[in-house]
């Protein structure tokens, strides 16, 4: 399926992330699961409780920041530049997909990206580091340099709109593959799990790559329940 595709989309979870140590989402133990997920009405509406927010980002970023491309990073940009995969719609935040080599612009990060944050008013960017010795010096979050908004991670929260440019790109991207790949993740939320189901309605083959089964596979041509890494490097060397 992959060699004869020319457009194929690749959809990436967590799950790509976990060979280079970033624990995914919903696995037992890790650290999502320890603490619930702060909503994005919950950040505007107090100042400590997004003093909160930012202190568990800059611990889930001590992990990020130390983290290199995994064997399922390498192998995507690799279908990139083969030219069997036009776009790589990511969930994750960590930037691996363009560390590892995929151009940006072929990369749509639909729940944006950690490496910067931004102000939730006038849109500036501030740097993590900036953040994090704000913190440090005022016990606060803190705020825009500019206008004294909000300043965020430039992710997408539980309860945060999501990106239109991103999601336009997402889409367009769905229509037209010819060819839909989920990788590493639990297809459970949405809107973004939304994809996959439209590829499918648009009668594109489907594949689910993951290690437990999702609440998509009855809709799959062909799921394989196995570890990400070794199955695409696999792909790569049939190609
Ligand atoms: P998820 O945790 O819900 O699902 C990940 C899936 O990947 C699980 O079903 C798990 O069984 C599977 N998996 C994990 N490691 C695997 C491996 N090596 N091989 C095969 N399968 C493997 O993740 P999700 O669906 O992406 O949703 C979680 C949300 O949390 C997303 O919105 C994402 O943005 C965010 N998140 C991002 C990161 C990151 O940027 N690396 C990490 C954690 C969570």
């Amino acid at each position: 399926m992959v060699q004869k595709s020319r457009r194929a989309v690749v959809f990436t979870g967590a799950g790509v992330s976990t060979e280079c140590g970033i624990p995914d989402f919903r696995s037992a133990g890790g650290f999502w699961t320890k603490y619930k997920p702060i909503e994005f009405r919950e950040f505007l509406a107090s100042a400590d409780t997004r003093l909160e927010a930012w202190r568990r980002f800059l611990m889930i970023r001590e992990t990020i920041g130390n983290a290199s491309p995994g064997p399922g990073h390498r192998a995507i940009s690799e279908l990139v530049a083969r030219g069997h995969v036009s776009h790589v719609i990511t969930q994750n935040i960590d930037g691996l997909h363009e560390q590892a080599g995929v151009p940006a612009e072929r990369i749509i990060e639909i729940h944006g990206n950690g490496t910067y944050a931004t102000c939730l008013s006038c849109g500036l960017r501030h740097e993590i580091d900036w953040v994090k010795a704000a913190i440090a010096q005022a016990n606060a979050a803190p705020s825009c340099v500019s206008c004294e908004g909000i300043v965020k991670s430039a992710t997408i929260s539980f309860g945060q709109p999501m990106p239109d440019q991103q999601m336009a790109d997402a889409r367009a991207a769905t229509f037209n593959a010819d060819l839909f790949l989920a990788i590493g993740s639990s297809l459970q939320v949405f809107p973004a799990a939304g994809f996959p189901v439209t590829a499918k309605q648009n009668r594109t083959p489907l594949v689910i790559i993951n290690r437990e089964p999702t609440g998509l596979d009855g809709l799959a041509d062909l799921v394989i329940n196995a570890e990400i890494g070794p199955v695409l490097t696999a792909v790569i060397g049939r190609l």
